[in-house]
């Protein structure tokens, strides 16, 4: 069998690598292969670069359907987890984002019982009730110790409760204050300035008599 030629072989190589050839010829071939190196070479490049062989093609398809299956998976995984994300910082917004409820959506009152000053409020459901230190803050040339108050709701709070009636709520134990005032303050800036902005903004809901 030696004597076949090459030529007759590379041939046949490409046949033989997918698989199609008799046994006659894979014998052929295979007894060639054993005893020549130039086509164990050519075998070997072509099975390299060209060979795919039937049952890696069928799993090669299994292998892509897998991988889409798995891209599919994934980007079900990231879309759910985007929607949730995206309902839970909303729900934060709606329950967790506190805003100040304004003075003409309330009625409230302060009354100072036994040194401490209380509040009476009827008005939208609140959270909380923002209450500031004392401050010292000059008001027409006369140095004044007050309070900023606010109450506090969040859009879904409101939703879901409605309104209240006469609430009481603790401002103070403190009975060294000279006036409370109903108004939106930040509890970080309580500068003379800043506390000047919010008294003018704000409604003065109780005085020292
Ligand atoms: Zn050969």
């Amino acid at each position: 069998m030696k004597n076949i030629k090459c030529s007759i072989i590379e041939d046949l190589l490409p046949l033989y690598i997918d698989q199609v050839t008799s046994p006659d010829s894979n014998e052929l071939v295979e007894n060639h292969l054993a005893s020549c190196s130039d086509c164990q070479k050519e075998y070997k490049t072509l099975s390299d670069s060209y060979y795919i062989p039937k049952e890696t093609n069928t799993d090669a398809f299994q292998e892509i359907n897998n991988k889409l299956k798995k891209k599919k998976i994934k980007t079900v995984l990231s879309t759910m987890i985007i929607s949730f994300l995206l309902m839970l910082s909303a729900l934060l917004l709606i329950f967790g984002y506190q805003i100040p409820i304004q003075y003409n959506d309330i009625s409230i009152s302060v009354e100072q019982k036994d040194h401490e000053l209380w509040s009476t409020y009827s008005g939208p459901d609140f959270v909380s009730v923002k209450v500031s230190r004392p401050v010292d803050v000059e008001i027409e040339g006369k140095k004044e110790k007050i309070l900023l108050v606010y109450y506090a709701k969040t859009i879904g709070y409101s939703f879901i409760y409605d309104h209240l009636e006469n609430t009481n709520f603790n401002l103070s134990k403190n009975e060294d204050v000279d006036a409370v005032y109903y108004g939106d303050f930040d509890k970080k800036n309580l500068s003379e300035e800043a506390i000047k902005t919010a008294i003018n903004k704000g409604k003065l809901i109780w005085k020292k008599k």
